[in-house]
């Protein structure tokens, strides 16, 4: 039956298999059949960069979100199971086994659509919202673990003010929170984020998986990449959150020095924001081999956000980083899908540029377009039998294909800081009593 454009057609797509097992879940994704501490069954699945074409026939693409799904996921007792959305009923069979039926009726990104099956218990909590709406925490987990569920939970809990805080409010609170336990480390799948870090805080009692997944619930699945080539706007946007939160949690000093620590991997092979297609594997690893994680969007695209904030300061950063993630307020009031956006690194570029009333594409040219960092040069020139001024400074950038870039730079000297202004890639000072420190806090990333 032939049918025009814009006419709708029902389709069913029948299909069966044997799902293939995860080579190196969640990176290398499939199946996973595994077995509790004290031997019950628990599957697990996550196919991020495969897809999910690994588990159902879709169009896999990220431009490309379910507007609803269904899941109906039968397995023996005492298993339960559980997905995105909320559980419409279970219903138990006379075979020895249950269904469970699940709805998730905002949009979702394919690779989200997954289960997870092992003899969970609930733990079932409440968060009011920055709106006031109050949303359910439910927080699956194996008995073994469940003493430690109520930790995980207040830890959820602080991650969510903090999220709201510098955000806005949480986009699925007329869905759920919803945390599992899994048997991989861990990913962001919507309303039931898969948590795998066995519990490990660190000294201040935080948990950096979960804090990480969770805020993909903003950077993933409220904002989301239309196509691989722009996934920093997932990672790198969360990486920098997830340092933002040691300045919540400690204060500016503590934040600075969390991101310094970021740029010991930096790989510089390939641009963090790639202007043409890509699939999964060579943006979260490097090519042509696919096997070493590359991890330049996480870490530099985060840094990249670092360097932004000092060029246009913490009004326009800060309300930039909102405005990205609900670009007006009427947005931050809907719960039903109309809230979230596909998005690419020019949608960034134009919001950046509005709030900080800056051109910036030559930031973005440099950092994002291109994979090389420019490196500052810098000449001294000590002054002689001149009692005022000491020194001379020349600052020049020496950038890739000699690419514009007028990013101006601190440098402290008798304890004062000092903005220098670049124009043409140079700058010229004159320092009077001590020996310059430049960029000493590490604002401007650059090649060391
Ligand atoms: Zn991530």
């Amino acid at each position: 039956m032939t049918k025009q454009v814009g006419e709708m057609a029902a389709i069913t797509v029948a299909y069966s298999g044997v799902p293939r097992v995860a080579p190196m879940p969640p990176w290398i994704g499939g199946f996973m059949w595994k077995k509790t501490p004290s031997g019950a069954d628990w599957i697990s699945v996550a196919l991020q960069n495969d897809g999910a074409d690994l588990l159902f026939p879709c169009k896999d693409h990220p431009s490309d979100k379910a507007a609803n799904v269904q899941m109906h996921i039968t397995v023996p007792d005492p298993l339960n199971a559980n997905g995105p959305g909320k559980l419409v009923s279970t219903v138990k069979n006379k075979n020895g086994t249950s269904t469970y039926n699940w709805e998730m009726n905002n949009p979702i990104s394919t690779y989200s659509i997954v289960f997870n099956a092992a003899p969970y218990k609930l733990i079932s909590d409440k968060y009011k919202s920055i709106t006031g709406e109050t949303m359910p925490i439910d927080f699956y987990i194996l008995p073994e673990s469940y003493d430690k569920g109520a930790g995980l939970i207040a830890e959820q809990k602080k991650y969510l003010a903090f999220y709201e805080k510098y955000l806005g409010p949480f986009p699925f609170r007329a869905v759920k929170v919803g945390i599992v336990e899994t048997p991989h480390l861990g990913m962001e799948h919507s309303t039931n984020i898969a948590y795998g870090n066995q519990f490990k805080y660190d000294k201040d009692g935080m948990d950096w998986l979960l804090l990480h997944e969770f805020g993909h619930e903003y950077w993933a699945n409220l904002v989301t990449a239309s196509d691989w080539r722009d996934f920093w706007i997932h990672e790198g946007f969360q990486s920098y959150m997830d340092t933002l939160y040691q300045e919540h949690l400690h204060g500016k000093d503590a934040y600075m020095k969390a991101m310094v620590a970021r740029q010991k991997g930096f790989k510089n092979k390939q641009p963090i924001a790639p202007r043409e297609p890509k699939i999964a594997y060579q943006v979260y690893m490097s090519e042509p081999d696919y096997v070493n994680s590359d991890g330049d969007i996480y870490g530099k695209g985060a840094y990249f956000l670092h360097t932004l904030r000092y060029l246009i300061g913490d009004k326009a950063f800060f309300n930039a980083l909102r405005h990205m993630a609900y670009p007006t307020k009427e947005m931050e009031k809907f719960t039903d899908g109309r809230q979230e956006r596909l998005v690419n690194t020019d949608d960034f570029l134009t919001i950046a540029e509005a709030d900080s009333g800056m051109e910036l594409d030559w930031l973005f040219e440099m950092y994002l377009r291109q994979p090389k960092l420019p490196k500052l040069i810098v000449n001294r020139k000590l002054i002689d039998g001149d009692r005022d001024v000491s020194e001379i400074l020349s600052l020049e950038w020496e950038t890739p294909n000699n690419m514009p870039f007028n990013m101006p730079v601190d440098i402290v000297y008798d304890g004062k800081t000092q903005r220098v202004e670049m124009r043409d890639n140079k700058a010229t000072v004159s320092i009077f009593g001590s020996s310059p420190k430049i960029d000493p806090d590490g604002w401007v990333l650059k090649a060391q």
